[in-house]
């Protein structure tokens, strides 16, 4: 009996310390250090877990690095965040533009952009490099998970989590089932969602899944208001927060997210769905067009100084 207590204590005292030594996710590996990239990085390695930051390029992963420490800068002068925090941060992300790095990560979450044929090759080239018990995960909005995963060898440990931006601030992410996708490969991904604060919501794949389906008709029909002359952005954004108690306004919501982002997600869905709430605006195509994507390059809906402050 005083054996057993002796036991459960250790279990108990074991769960609650130390998490290098146990058996549960440790290392992690992101590809495509963007908007999402960064702040998933920021999230899992603030949770005291190791990262493998992955960019096509050493110029992208410089400014990469640039816009994540102007970020938790931010953050620090909100009095949000400590300069300790920033350094535990970077101590445990591992910047790289070798692909090779991730060889032992358990972990491998895809943040590319929303583009099928180039979440394909990049699962294909990590199924030869990875671990064989790895688990893929992809951050799509909108993709079907069953065909990405099953362009690889190992479709039962790919899954879809779909984190929401600002990832360290929102505490919800969307774990999306493929048709091939194991139980224990949701187990594995729930228990890796709890470790870094995440509240895990299941969802079977359908485009959109929950809250892509229900934001992206919420932000054409807010460019409406605002082609149709009804008020100004400001006012829309206004409005809609105060009036249901948002957090922020769908129209700034959308340069956060960056436009070309959110122009795919409406394409996708109109396509896969049929139905003209999810048809893009000729606003969103025009911004794209003249590359003016939101926050990311200074303008979108609204206009942003160099440190993504909004100054309209
Ligand atoms: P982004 O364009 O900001 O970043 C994508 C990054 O991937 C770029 O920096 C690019 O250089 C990099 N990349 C491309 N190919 C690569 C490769 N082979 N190896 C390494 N890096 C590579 O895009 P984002 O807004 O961060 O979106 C990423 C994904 O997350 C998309 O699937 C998107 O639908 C999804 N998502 C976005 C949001 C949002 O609010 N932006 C929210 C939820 C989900």
């Amino acid at each position: 009996m005083q054996e057993e207590k002796l036991r459960l204590e250790d279990l108990l005292e074991s769960s609650q310390s130390s998490n290098v030594d146990d058996d549960r996710i440790n290392n992690v590996a992101i590809i495509g250090a963007g908007i999402m990239g960064q702040g998933i990085a920021q999230t899992v390695a603030g949770m005291g877990l190791e990262v493998i930051l992955v960019e096509i390029d050493a110029d992208k992963l410089e400014s990469a690095k640039a816009q994540l420490t102007e970020t938790i800068d931010r953050e620090i002068k909100r009095w949000a965040m400590t300069k300790s925090d920033k350094k535990a941060i970077f101590s445990r992300i591992k910047w790289e533009t070798d692909p090779n790095a991730v060889k032992d990560c358990e972990i491998i979450i895809e943040a590319v952009q929303e583009d099928f044929d180039l979440k394909v090759s990049i699962f294909k080239q990590l199924d030869k490099i990875a671990n064989a018990e790895a688990i893929f995960i992809s951050n799509t909005s909108t993709l079907s998970l069953t065909k990405i995963s099953e362009s690889i060898s190992r479709s039962s440990k790919v899954i879809g989590m779909h984190f929401l931006n600002p990832v360290p601030k929102i505490p919800m992410v969307e774990l999306v089932k493929s048709l091939h996708t194991s139980n224990e490969t949701v187990l594995k991904v729930k228990e890796f969602a709890s470790r870094i604060g995440k509240t895990p919501v299941e969802v079977y794949e359908y485009p959109g899944f929950i809250t892509t389906r229900a934001i992206v008709p919420l932000i054409n029909e807010a460019m409406h208001m605002l082609l149709e002359g009804i008020a100004t952005a400001k006012d829309i954004d206004t409005a809609l927060k105060l009036g249901y108690n948002f957090q922020y306004g769908p129209l700034e919501m959308a340069d956060a997210m960056g436009l070309d982002e959110v122009l795919t997600w409406m394409e996708t869905l109109y396509k896969t769905l049929g139905e003209p709430r999810y048809r893009p605006n000729p606003m969103i195509r025009k911004l794209v067009r003249e590359r003016k994507l939101g926050k990311k390059t200074g303008e979108g809906i609204f206009k942003y100084d160099e440190h993504g402050n909004k100054i309209n």
